[in-house]
């Protein structure tokens, strides 16, 4: 039977734009359905207003600095308004440059919420219905939020690119990415903010000794960080919310800002009406080419629940245009990504904590802390990390961890070095770039520890 299309993409987001440009090219037939805006999560209410908003907060320190540095500057207001409305215009301008990629690409846009009834068939929530020889699911994920007494008077960070003022104070609960980058945004842009995690210290899973210096230097800069930390119960209270926290405090802030983990966008999407099965968290459950147990019905991005990562769903798209439109069974490679936390110190990450690599095998951990030039100069205490992992057996690099200012930046050069299987000593031989902060990373000799 013909299909009217040879691929159907549900949700317009990085992944799905990726892929349904990528299979147009090769010739493909190829229809995608977005219900709100395309973008998806990273252009919309993520990664991209995120990183806009860093940029905005980080000009307080920057503008103590230049006073440091002679410049005669006064510390200026922050007028969210403003910022607001350039921050839209940019997005909007995103949006439509998505929407004419796709265009371009002779790519169908169904601005539609779409459901699926079988193997081959989607129903439109415009009331078509199409057909289509394979079909990708690539619809993201959601913030949750906890189910305390009050919860629904919290936000996430869905709303708080939308916020028509900056509240005076905030409590952020959670210790993850969102959690700790948005606690050093609002700090910066001069809100109160306390920061609630339920576990020992933030930034679960990633390197101990990374965690550490976060923690105290985002303290060191105004959060007001709880640790072991998390909310009883909350009411409104004027234009405000109370908040009664298990440590014992009671406190109103002006907003709560909920960055207590994302799930995946199933619901209500007709899984099992097309007999698509989901995991645990409600994941799609796929295999190492991202096919569902149907065969016709593929997926990609958060709504698997592999690695919530932009760039990672782009590759998991390119892979999948690969195996199925190219003929070339193509696996996605999980291993060793770099990323970073915008948080402010910023965290840059590639491999093996020191933690997760000492249960690996043999270690020697190379690691320096220190004041860097522009913050010593400018008067400011805080301090820089540059650590390496690396294998006694092996010598490559198991690991490396950078909290420092542009920690993204370095994390992506030194991630390529890691992935080609560098040794310390190929660290070694690489002569150091001075004055810089990274070229620790080449001229480290003497292991801190071995385990
Ligand atoms: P994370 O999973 O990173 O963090 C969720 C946090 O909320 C954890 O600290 C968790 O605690 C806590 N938590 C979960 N449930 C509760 C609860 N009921 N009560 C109190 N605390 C709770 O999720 P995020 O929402 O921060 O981010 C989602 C994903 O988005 C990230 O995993 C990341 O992949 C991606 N992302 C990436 C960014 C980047 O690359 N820079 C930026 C932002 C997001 P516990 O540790 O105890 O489980």
């Amino acid at each position: 039977m013909a299909h009217d299309y040879d691929l159907f993409v549900i949700g317009g987001g990085s992944g799905g734009v990726r892929a349904a440009r990528v299979a147009a090219a090769t010739g493909a037939r190829v229809g995608l359905a977005e219900e709100y805006r395309m973008g998806g999560t990273c252009v919309i209410r993520g990664c991209v207003p995120k990183k806009l908003m860093v940029f905005a907060s980080e000009f307080h320190e920057a503008m103590g600095d230049a006073r440091a540095y002679g410049w005669d500057v006064p510390d200026g207001r922050f007028d969210w308004t403003a910022f607001r409305g350039k921050l839209h215009a940019e997005l909007d301008r995103l949006e439509s440059v998505y929407r004419r990629l796709l265009d371009g690409s002779g790519v169908d846009i169904h601005d539609a919420r779409a459901t699926l009834v079988d193997a081959h068939t989607v129903a439109l929530s415009t009331g078509r219905t199409v057909t289509a020889k394979t079909i990708l699911i690539a619809t993201g994920g959601h913030p949750v939020v906890p189910d305390h007494p009050g919860a629904e008077l919290g936000i996430t960070s869905n709303e708080v690119f939308l916020l028509d003022q900056l509240p005076k104070s905030v409590l952020i609960v959670g210790g993850g990415y969102i959690a700790c980058e948005f606690a050093g945004i609002l700090n910066g842009l001069g809100v109160e903010v306390t920061q609630f995690y339920r576990g020992e210290q933030i930034l679960r899973g990633f390197d101990g000794e990374a965690r550490g210096l976060i923690a105290e230097q985002m303290r060191e800069r105004g959060v007001d960080l709880h640790l072991g930390t998390n909310v009883l119960s909350m009411e409104k209270d004027g234009d405000g919310v109370r908040v009664a926290g298990s440590n014992g405090t009671e406190r109103t802030y002006g907003a709560v800002l909920f960055a207590t983990g994302r799930a995946p966008n199933t619901g209500g999407l007709g899984l099992g009406a097309a007999g698509v099965e989901t995991g645990r968290r409600g994941e799609i459950a796929v295999d190492g080419f991202s096919r569902t147990n149907i065969g016709s019905i593929y997926a990609i991005g958060d709504v698997t629940d592999r690695v919530q990562l932009t760039p990672v769903a782009i590759r998991e798209a390119m892979a999948f245009v690969e195996t199925v439109f190219k003929d070339n069974p193509t696996p996605v490679d999980h291993d060793l990504i770099p990323s970073a936390v915008f948080t402010q110190p910023e965290f840059g990450t590639v491999g093996l904590s020191e933690e997760a690599a000492r249960e690996q095998e043999p270690i020697e951990v190379y690691s320096t802390s220190f004041k860097p030039m522009h913050h010593a100069f400018a008067g400011r205490t805080d301090r820089v990390l540059m650590k390496l992992i690396v294998s006694k057996a092996t010598r490559k690099v198991l690991g490396c961890h950078i909290v420092a200012d542009h920690a993204g930046e370095m994390i992506q050069m030194v991630g390529i070095a890691v992935k080609m299987g560098a040794t310390k000593e190929d660290f070694d031989r690489t002569v150091a770039v001075h004055p810089t902060m990274a070229e620790e990373l080449v001229t480290m000799k003497q292991p801190v520890r071995s385990a």
